[in-house]
């Protein structure tokens, strides 16, 4: 199997340079890539119902005759329509067939075909729209559907699969142990390469997915426990003296003991003997991390070194800069900002004052990792709100230092369960508190029947002096169908709220113009400001008590709490407005369960259940790689099973001399690879 991951994709027939193009995007290089890739569902053309037998919505497979031959005609607009009837003993079904001018060569009247599809209840009885067919003679088969490009269909994707797995040798290496396949009963890898593509039956299915989730799950604790036991980073950052009750009395108010643990878990991981610091620090939004970030630095910086905050969005990175310079200029320390806009002129006085270390602490967006940015003794860098990060920039920013200690700072909780059996011991610290005298917000769903409604409630909290936030999924309805944010705001700005202000923020405006509007919304010079998912991250104006949410459905409830928490951050009492027309039982499930409750933990645990862990994984905002079979969420049993055979292997795994679990730490290097950690 090893070797063919060295087999270019191109060399197998059909595939030219250009379908190997399309095949790219799916991150399938090689032949071995694309075994691999597994099928996103299947087709099942092996259980055949009879007509009578089905109901209505359902998806299946009919066994029938053609009554009447297909006849073809054109329709507005030059396209084919062409119908047919079919029958068995049963009933019948009538078919209609869009866009395929040439039916009524491929179907004849009196044989006997299967049908697959979806089965309607139309005006007149049972229907199918384009359903596929197959010559009954053919003996029933299970299909494979897997996720495709455009120009690169599931079909043709099925095709190259069957000659890619010809090129399996006759006998392949496998990666799991002979004695952990007997003790877990699982299939042999080549089998399950080859059912899992082309299964016989369900059971196939269930016995393949079963071994190639055990096995990805044992790569990935393999991996984990690797990264774990990895030496730690030394680092000549010295930090000798603790500063924090110094930096207390700057402040204007008492920490919450989560923020005085957080920050005394990072000193004492700075004081650590010559390790280098690598800690994550989670807290809902509104738990006061920047604070966090602030007593950090300012120790390390009465240490003698500077320090670095990188913040996603220049809005925030000013924002961070305005508060932390309030706080800590008085206290001697010279504060720099970094942005994209900020002048030429500008910007070569705060390099040349960062090199000979006249600036203590450095705020900027990802300007700060470009090559003329040169620190004279970086020994602190923070990351905020990590997941707008890759992994490759924090390190560039961390190499402008020696070893430097590393703080990453994250508003979207990774659920409980799943960092206890991930991370198990990793540097995690919890902000689980919020500052006292914080507002707990009352979320509403609606429906859009009552949104007249709604905005006369906006309308009383802006007369009464407050802001609000509109925010829509899209930008523009160009490829959603939805109403995007330009369009929203020009319909209240005519209608409803014709006597307000009303801004407009989305991600395709321009940097200067986007920082106009909202350092317009921060001086209060805006009403209502309606804007995309933009103003998730960090955004802090404690006037706004109004976050009006439409398709709340579309978003993810994280990230819905996310948007909640740029409200109830003053002291007047604040609301989130969700506006769903969804009627899908678990949507609904879903927007109560905001409704309910404040706490990001318990909504990310909910986000987890209903959702699987794909949010947190896939957008791999924890450096973790991206599964291709297992879900850790559903998969829980395999993954203890997988957890209590990484710890039987350990020791043969470490041992390189042993050439049985090759294989193995070949998966893991590659599954690690793709988030940029190096294995060996
Ligand atoms: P987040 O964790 O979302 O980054 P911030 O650091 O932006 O939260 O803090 C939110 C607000 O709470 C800020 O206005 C900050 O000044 C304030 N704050 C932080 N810590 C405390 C505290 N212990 N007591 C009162 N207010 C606090
Ligand atoms: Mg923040």
């Amino acid at each position: 199997m090893g070797s063919l991951y060295e087999i270019p994709i191109d060399k197998i027939t059909g595939v030219g340079e250009k379908r190997a193009r399309l095949y790219g995007k799916l991150g399938i290089a090689s032949v071995g890539d694309l075994i691999r890739f597994y099928p996103r569902t299947y087709e099942d053309w092996s259980v055949i119902k009879s007509i009578s037998e089905t109901t209505s919505d359902e998806v299946c497979c009919v066994k029938a005759c053609v009554d009447i031959a297909p006849a073809s005609r054109t329709v507005s607009g030059g396209r084919w329509l062409a119908s047919t009837r079919i029958s068995d003993d049963t009933g019948f079904v009538k078919l209609t067939f869009f866009n395929n001018p040439y039916i009524s060569r491929m179907l004849y009247r009196g044989r006997e075909y299967l049908f697959y599809g979806k089965i309607i209840d139309g005006i007149n009885g049972r229907e199918m729209v384009n359903p596929q067919f197959a010559e009954s003679s053919k003996s029933p088969i299970i299909r494979p559907i897997y996720s495709q490009v455009a120009g690169l269909p599931s079909k043709s994707i099925e095709t190259t699969m069957r000659y890619g797995l010809n090129m399996l040798p006759e006998v392949i290496r496998d990666t799991i142990p002979n004695d952990i396949i007997e003790q877990y009963n699982l299939m042999d890898l080549k089998t399950a390469l080859c059912r899992i593509h082309f299964p016989l039956s369900q059971n196939d299915i269930e016995r393949s997915r079963r071994r190639l989730i055990f096995e990805e799950l044992l790569v990935l604790v393999l991996g984990l426990s690797t990264i774990k036991n990895m030496p730690d980073k030394l680092t000549s950052v010295k930090i000798t003296k603790d500063y924090t009750n110094e930096f207390l009395t700057f402040l204007p108010f008492k920490l919450t003991d989560a923020q005085s643990k957080s920050i005394s878990d990072c000193i004492a991981d700075m004081q650590k003997n010559n390790v280098a610091m690598n800690r994550l620090v989670q807290g809902d939004v509104g738990s006061g991390k920047t604070m966090v970030a602030a007593a950090v630095a300012y120790t390390c910086i009465k240490n003698g070194f500077q320090a670095a905050i990188m913040a996603p969005t220049e809005i925030l990175a000013r924002q961070h800069f305005e508060s932390l310079n309030n706080l800590l200029s008085p206290s001697g320390i010279n504060v720099g900002l970094l942005t994209g806009s900020v002048t030429a002129k500008k910007k070569t006085d705060i390099l040349e004052k960062l090199e000979c270390g006249l600036i203590d602490l450095l705020i900027g967006t990802h300007s700060l990792i470009s090559d003329n940015v040169v620190f004279k003794n970086l020994g602190l860098v923070v990351t905020d709100e990590q997941h707008r990060f890759g992994v490759r920039q924090r390190s560039t920013l961390l190499a402008k230092g020696a070893n430097p200690h590393l703080l990453v700072m994250s508003a979207t909780p990774i659920p409980r369960t799943l960092a206890l059996m991930i991370y198990g011991d990793l540097d995690i610290s919890i902000i689980d508190e919020l500052p006292p005298g914080r507002q707990i917000i009352d979320t509403l769903l609606i429906d859009g029947s009552i949104r007249e409604r709604a905005y006369n409630f906006l309308k009383k909290n802006i007369d009464e002096g407050r802001q609000c936030y509109i925010v829509c999924p899209a930008v523009d309805n160009t490829d959603s169908g939805l109403k995007g944010v330009e369009e929203y705001a020009e319909e209240i700005r005519q209608k409803t709220f014709a006597d307000y202000r009303v801004g407009v923020l989305h991600g395709k405006m321009k940097t200067a113009d986007k920082d106009a509007v909202m350092t317009e919304f921060i001086n209060g010079n805006i009403d209502i400001l309606v804007s995309t998912t933009v103003v998730e991250v960090g955004v802090d104006v404690p006037n706004a008590t109004i976050m009006m949410i439409e398709n709340a459905e579309r978003f993810g409830l994280s990230q819905l709490h996310q948007l909640r928490g740029r409200v109830g951050r003053g002291e007047n009492k604040s609301y989130c407005i969700l506006v769903s027309e969804a009627k899908n039982p678990d949507a609904v499930r879903r927007l109560k369960a905001l409704c309910e409750t404040n706490d990001g933990f318990k909504i990310a645990d909910e986000d987890l259940k209903l959702r699987g862990p794909g949010d947190f994984f896939g957008s791999r905002q924890h450096g973790l790689p991206e599964l291709k079979i297992a879900d850790l969420a559903e998969n829980v049993d395999i993954l203890h099973d997988a957890q209590a055979a990484a710890k039987a292997l350990r020791e043969r795994y470490i041992n390189v001399n042993d050439n049985e679990l090759r294989g193995l730490r070949a998966e893991v290097r590659m599954l690690f690879h793709s988030v940029g950690t190096q294995l060996n």
